[in-house]
């Protein structure tokens, strides 16, 4: 008896169906997230996570939802109860609310919504690198508009046709913001266009685009529970507009985009404002004594109003302080846009921030 001959190919080989692919998702690099090490000696300083626990009430809020009953069920698609929970704390009406898998599946929400595939997607840079890996996911065209050299927004704006405008305010990665006036202006060029005001840092800044919100119908809010609540592991964010836009925007999310153990938290973080004004105030301050201390090691650091800082060093190029940094289990965020380098750090705890000092006292006397 003789088996059969062994076949000489593969039915599909992974090379066929890779050849399947839509070529402008080969062709495209991919966004690249900070690095994550799950080491408990490495200081993380690279992704903005918020050094601080949440809320106690986070804890139990998960604990209560821990139910065979709340687990064996769907989710309410459109988070109902965080909606009257947003509605409270930012006095608006629920309808003005949509939820979102972390703030980053609204970017991805309102791409689809409003850029056709060919079309256009602005945003200034140096800036937040998704949105172009956005745009790119759409098959539309990304337009970069460069920052002024003092992080201002150009006047006349260049891109006043584009589908979609992205707007990070406070940016990322220099930290600074634009003024209302500014963003009054670019939205009213856009209209009747969106503008996206990223507000993913809003809550370290001094002020937010909520007030303008009544004023101008093409403006569009997205905040993020990663950063200011520190639940990044949970995955939560979402968006503030008009309740005609978001009854659209619906139709074009997932319809369990998020479950039942991320909305319990986010409504219970929410919640404690007292507890968020705590963890704000302390990362405040700690942005102000590391700014000064950068400072003081030769760095040019850029006013922050978010939690974290863009400094370049006078002498040292960037690059090579990040790497002696992560030889020393210590990660920040290198970043380079075609040459214009610098390095974008988080703030930590006082602690952290004093072993990340020493260290780059260390680094630099050597
Ligand atoms: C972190 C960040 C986000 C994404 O936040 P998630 O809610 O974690 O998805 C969005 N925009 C900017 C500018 C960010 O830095």
């Amino acid at each position: 008896m003789s088996l059969p001959p062994a076949p000489s190919s593969e039915p599909s080989s992974p090379l066929t169906v890779l050849s399947a692919l839509r070529p402008d998702i080969r062709a495209m690099q991919g966004y690249v997230p900070g690095e994550q090490r799950n080491n408990p000696n490495v200081l993380k300083l690279n992704t903005n996570e918020n050094p601080y626990p949440p809320s106690p009430r986070v804890f139990e809020a998960i604990r209560e939802t821990l139910t065979a009953e709340k687990l064996r069920k769907y989710p309410p698609p459109l988070g109902d109860n965080f909606r009257h929970t947003a509605a409270r704390i930012f006095q608006l009406e629920p309808d003005w609310f949509l939820i979102g898998n972390g703030s980053d599946d609204l970017l991805t929400i309102l791409t689809r919504a409003f850029v056709p595939a060919g079309g256009y997607l602005a945003a200034p840079m140096p800036g937040y690198l998704l949105y172009r890996t956005l745009a790119e996911i759409q098959g539309a065209r990304f337009v970069p508009v460069p920052f002024t050299t003092d992080w201002q927004l150009p006047d006349p704006w260049p891109a006043p046709h584009a589908h979609l405008t992205f707007l990070a305010n406070p940016n990322s990665p220099s930290g600074t913001v634009v003024q209302p006036q500014a963003i009054r202006r670019l939205a009213e060029t856009l209209a009747p266009a969106p503008l996206v005001l990223d507000e993913a840092y809003a809550d370290f800044a001094d002020w937010n685009g909520l007030a303008l919100l009544p004023h101008l119908p093409n403006l569009i809010i997205t905040r993020s529970l990663s950063k200011s609540y520190s639940l990044a592991g949970i995955r939560f964010g979402f968006a503030i507009a008009r309740p005609e836009l978001i009854r659209e925007l619906i139709k074009v999310k997932d319809s369990y985009n998020c479950d039942v153990l991320s909305l319990a938290a986010a409504s219970a973080a929410l919640e404690d404002r007292e507890y968020f004004e705590q963890i704000r105030g302390r990362i405040r301050a700690t942005r102000q004594r590391l700014t000064h201390a950068l400072a003081n090691l030769g760095f040019d650091v850029t006013p922050s109003h978010a939690n974290f800082l863009w400094c370049r060093h006078r002498d040292r190029p960037a690059g090579t302080i990040a790497q002696e940094l992560a030889s020393r289990n210590i990660l920040v965020r290198y970043m380079n846009y075609d040459g214009y380098d610098g390095l974008r750090i988080s703030i930590g705890t006082d602690v952290e921030m004093d072993r990340l000092v020493e260290t780059l006292e260390l680094i630099l006397q050597s």
